[in-house]
């Protein structure tokens, strides 16, 4: 018993207290790893290789209020806490992408999803569908994680900040219509994935288990075309704000920030 208590005592003094923590997602090139830079980096809390996600502490910049310590001042140790949070960078390459699918579905003190999008990179038709492929997914997690927690005392809400990056090119689509491109083409990819379903559900003996057309289906059914506002039904408001990361007139991170202190 004592090793077992010590070892107890031990790992509780390890374990960091829960510190809010936002992930880093989207396809390679969107401009994660230049949104961590971004950022004030304090520590690397973890070592990192290009297989592994990577975890920085990082620091709230001066002028933004952590939602919590609205009513604080600069200098109270309260509102100097709060405005600390790990940013969880997590490769966006397709066989790393089970990274940030694992932590979807035990986001424990997630506070929010950043998810990063090249705004040139999504005016072209490749480049948009693979990252509606990309975005469908990662929302369709935050609906089974909502849906397999209505049991218990109800899902912790998971806000989703799409960050349309790159607005200094001129070939950049402007935030409102990253967004109904986004929007448009994930209603492509939730019909050509049930279809896909159907198709291999007829190769399938009947009742087969595996086969569960409504849970793999994204937002609300029927007829209707999807629409980020069908998130906020699992407890995911998604927002699309535009800024840059380098380029231009310098960097322009001020609604992406924003965001970030909302959910402190
Ligand atoms: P990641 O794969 O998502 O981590 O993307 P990176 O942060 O490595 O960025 C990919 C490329 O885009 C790099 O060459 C960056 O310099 C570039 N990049 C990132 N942000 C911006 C931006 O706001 N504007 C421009 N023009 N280039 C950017």
């Amino acid at each position: 018993l004592v090793p077992i208590l010590l070892h107890y005592f031990v790992y509780r003094k390890a374990t960091p207290t829960a510190q809010p923590t936002f992930l880093l997602i989207g396809p390679s090139g969107g401009g994660k790893t230049a949104f961590l830079t971004l950022t004030e980096r304090k520590a690397v809390a973890q070592t990192h290789t290009s297989t592994a996600p990577l975890t920085v502490e990082v620091t709230l910049p001066d002028g933004y209020t952590p939602n919590s310590s609205a009513f604080r001042s600069p200098g109270d140790p309260a509102f100097e806490r709060a405005r600390r949070f790990l940013l969880v960078d997590t490769p966006g390459h397709g066989k790393l992408r089970r990274f940030a699918t694992a932590r979807l579905a035990n986001p424990a003190n997630v506070r929010g999803i950043i998810f990063v999008v090249d705004a040139a990179f999504v005016a072209e038709e490749p480049g948009l569908n693979a990252t509606a492929e990309y975005l469908h997914d990662v929302l369709l997690a935050l609906q089974k994680r909502s849906s397999s927690t209505k049991t218990t005392k109800g899902p912790k809400e998971i806000p989703v900040l799409i960050a349309a990056n790159k607005l200094d090119l001129f070939t950049a689509l402007p935030p409102h219509l990253v967004k109904l491109q986004l929007e448009k083409a994930i209603n492509q990819v939730r019909k050509s994935r049930a279809k896909g379903l159907r198709d291999s559900g007829a190769a399938l003996a009947e009742g087969d288990e595996g086969l569960d057309e409504e849970r793999e289906w994204l937002g609300e059914g029927g007829e209707g075309d999807f629409d980020f506002t069908q998130m906020e039904e699992v407890g995911t408001a998604v927002s699309v704000l535009g800024g840059n990361l380098i380029g231009g007139k310098g960097s322009d991170a001020k609604a992406w920030l924003e965001w970030i202190a909302e959910q402190l």
